[in-house]
């Protein structure tokens, strides 16, 4: 178990323009306004989606791609450093015209139709990405969890 006690800084709210790549614009974001610990959330609808599964015995992401317009019933995720630079982990559950779901790691690949995000910026903990030799992920690191 690891913990570490971030306190709320700011709120961002916005929307994505049509035809952006849903995981870079989000990126961008936080390093345009110097995010380096938030928490993630987002509605709307995508023009293709690409979404990653971690194979847990050959440790790498497969990725697939599903060219077809669908809604962003829900995306969750999280803001933190890796190698000095905000990096976003994402999850994201998609809808189709049926109401089947579908979900799994947001990769870059995604196109926004429309989005709407809301972007929980938080400060006051000792946060980064390091590599993970048990998992081969990118596991949060710091103060109170050196390993
Ligand atoms: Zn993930």
């Amino acid at each position: 178990m690891i913990a570490a006690r971030p306190s709320y800084s700011r709120v961002l709210l916005g929307r994505l323009n049509p035809g952006d790549d849903l995981l870079e614009s989000l990126t961008a974001l936080c390093l345009k306004e110097g995010v380096s610990l938030g928490l993630l959330e987002a509605i709307g609808a995508v023009r293709q989606a690409r979404i990653g599964y971690y194979d847990q015995q050959k440790q790498r992401y497969c990725h697939r791609i599903f060219d077809v317009p669908l809604e962003i019933a829900g995306l969750h995720g999280n803001v933190s450093l890796k190698d000095g630079e905000p990096f976003v982990h994402a999850h994201v559950t998609f809808s189709d015209r049926e109401g089947a779901v579908l979900g799994g790691h947001l990769a870059s690949g995604t196109i926004v139709f429309a989005c709407e995000f809301v972007l929980h910026c938080l400060e006051g903990a000792d946060l980064e990405r390091h590599y993970d030799g048990e998992t081969g992920l990118y596991l949060w690191r710091g103060k109170e969890f050196p390993r």
